[in-house]
């Protein structure tokens, strides 16, 4: 069995970096840019105007003041696209728009917020003149001729990747077209008896393919082409066919028939074809991979088309495609950076690897309060394929490892990032306010005891208006915070305690990532000012009335008759104070995140 790395290594020594071609830059985005590109112009080509405003003399501005204007005298006016008719004299300014090109003798741009425009406006007043309500700086709202782009520079340099930024680079540049490398077009081949297309009802015994669905789809979102072969069927006739038809292209990728099987036959016929190597590559899932190069006749040059031969599985197909084809199809693109991105996840679950090979576990990845963290996405089985689906990323558990256990650290290639990642998960929160004595802390243990009872992690915070409990004088934790630490921490083999320091009222935002993300549900007492949903403990003997107002309140919880509460609370769900498991349901049910990993 050979590594992953070693695989790689084989697979990238026999794909070459394509020939460059000139196209639309509307057709180029992603490719690798194959020369230099030399700006022959300014950009701006002329000083012009960064803001609507006033073109003037920034001395004639000297100690001007809402208070004690500096008036100028209007002589004329320039629209973006259009140039200045006049120049900018003492004592005169041009009405600019932005873009506007700068008129001869102006150095400054006072924007119209900072001259009595709008009130000469409004009062009708005489617009030959304008008051000028600020000093300007020299430069102020100008944009200077070149100061993006200077006629000469180099602005794009070869081996650069087309992005939507860079084209409209070239774009302002003057050039429709650039010198890019051409995208590999690579030839897509299924394999076996019992596979049948997309469109044909399934008969007894057969599958749809979906691998050349999946291949295709990924050759283009790496910027290849993909050419469809088709259905090769397990005959080395079917397959000496559809293999030539894929001969024209840079690359060709077959799927299934590289295993032991009897029908396996894709490797002898390639065996036949070229140079080709087998091998079991030390990797689950796709362990069987075929690799080489066909020979072919084009006139009287022998050319050589590269082969990966993937196995059929369609989770394996797509794994070795991403550790193997994504790579070569990049390295012939001419793209220097051919490994997928990778970031540190802590895992939520255990994982066992029994054979000793890299394992590539489906995982989902979120970030939460600032760290990453990777769910495993169900059955892992090699033919699986909707645990891709509900994958973004794919946890590599090194061949030495043989089990993870929840809470560790994995490394997690990418297979989507940043915006197509979903969105992390925000903690259900709820406070319970109250007046003084109406009872939040009993109904706040009551309602962790009855979560805990129904398999949420809990986590509940205290809204302190005095001092702290666990503050005590002559304690460790209390004299680092007396030498001046910001915070402390107490940490016991199964506990933590944690104090910092503010220079004000906390928020709960702020509290939050201090909490962490591994709870289902965050039970807040106090906090009563916050924008939390908020369920009030009312008592009777404490009066009538209820400390929030009913609008801010989800729900209330009385110890009193509900009659005398209806006024106020029309429209609000109200519980008796006994009646915990109503009260919970209720939480429960209109805040709690259901996951299919919790319970609760
Ligand atoms: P093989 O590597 O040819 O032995 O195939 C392994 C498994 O993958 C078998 O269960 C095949 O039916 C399945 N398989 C092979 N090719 C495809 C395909 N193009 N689409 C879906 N499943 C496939
Ligand atoms: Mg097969």
């Amino acid at each position: 069995m050979i590594s992953v790395e070693e695989a790689l290594e084989k697979v990238l020594s026999y794909v070459e970096v394509l020939e460059p071609e000139r196209k639309s830059i509307l057709n180029c985005l992603g490719q690798v840019l194959a020369e230099g590109v030399y700006s022959t112009i300014n950009i701006p080509p002329l000083d012009n105007s960064a803001m609507d405003g006033f073109a003037l003399r920034s001395e004639d501005t000297r100690e001007a003041t809402q208070s004690s204007p500096r008036y100028l005298a209007v002589v004329g006016e320039v629209a973006a696209g259009s140039l200045p008719t006049n120049e900018v004299r003492p004592g005169t300014a041009i009405r600019i728009m932005t873009g506007a090109p700068l008129p001869e003798g102006a150095d400054a741009v006072v924007r119209f917020e900072d001259t009595d425009e709008t009130s000469r406006k409004s009062s009708k007043n005489d617009l030959s003149q304008i008051g000028i309500l600020c000093q300007a700086k020299k430069g102020l709202n100008v944009r200077c001729r070149g100061e993006d782009i200077a006629e000469g520079d180099l602005v794009l340099k070869k081996g650069e990747v087309l992005r939507p930024q860079e084209i409209g680079v070239l774009a302002s540049l003057g050039r429709s077209a650039a010198l890019v490398i051409r995208r590999p077009i690579v030839a897509v081949l299924a394999t076996g008896d019992e596979l049948i297309g997309v469109d044909q009802p399934l008969a007894p015994g057969k599958i749809h393919d979906s691998n050349t669905y999946t291949i295709a789809a990924e050759v283009s979102r790496y910027g290849g082409i993909p050419k469809i072969l088709g259905i090769g069927r397990d005959s080395v006739q079917s397959l000496t066919e559809k293999i030539d038809e894929g001969l024209d292209a840079d690359m060709l990728i077959t799927s299934g028939g590289v295993s032991k099987g009897d029908y396996d036959i894709v490797k002898d016929v390639l065996a036949e074809r070229g140079e080709v190597g087998f091998w079991t590559v030390c990797m689950k899932p796709g362990k069987p991979l075929a690799f080489g190069v066909i020979k072919k006749v084009v006139g009287r040059k022998k050319k050589k088309v590269p082969h990966l031969g993937l196995p059929g599985n369609p989770v394996s197909s797509m794994i070795t495609f991403e550790q193997f084809a994504r790579p070569a199809i990049l390295k012939m693109m001419g793209k220097k950076v051919l490994g997928k991105p990778a970031i540190q996840a802590i895992i939520d679950d255990d994982i066992v690897n029994t054979d000793g090979r890299r394992l590539f576990v489906r995982v989902n990845v979120t970030r939460r309060g600032g760290q990453y963290y990777a769910s495993v996405t169900g059955p892992q089985g090699s033919g699986i394929l909707t645990s891709m689906v509900r994958a973004n990323g794919l946890a590599v558990i090194p061949e030495s490892s043989h089990a993870v256990k929840a809470g560790d650290t994995v490394e997690v290639q990418m297979l989507d990032w940043a915006e197509e990642q979903s969105q992390s998960k925000t903690l259900p929160i709820v406070s319970i306010v109250g007046k003084s004595q109406s009872g939040k802390t009993m109904l706040m243990e009551q309602l962790i005891a009855e979560f805990k009872k129904r398999d949420c992690r809990v986590a509940a915070i205290k809204h302190c208006h005095g001092g702290m409990e666990i503050d005590h004088p002559g304690k460790d934790s209390w004299r680092y915070a007396q030498a001046g630490s910001d915070a402390v921490c107490i940490s016991s083999p199964d506990k933590l305690a944690f104090m910092k320091n503010s220079n004000h009222e906390l928020s709960i935002e702020e509290i939050m990532p201090i909490i962490g993300p591994e709870f289902d549900l965050v039970l807040v007492e106090g906090f009563k000012k916050s924008k939390l949903p908020k369920i009030e403990v009312h008592r009777k003997e404490l009066g009538n009335d209820l400390l929030c107002s009913p609008e801010e309140l989800s729900a209330v919880v009385t110890d009193g008759s509900l009659d005398t509460l209806v006024a106020d609370t029309c429209k609000l769900t109200v519980f008796r104070s006994s009646d915990t498991v109503a009260v919970a349901d209720f939480i429960e049910k209109n805040f709690v995140f259901k996951s299919p990993s919790s319970a609760c």
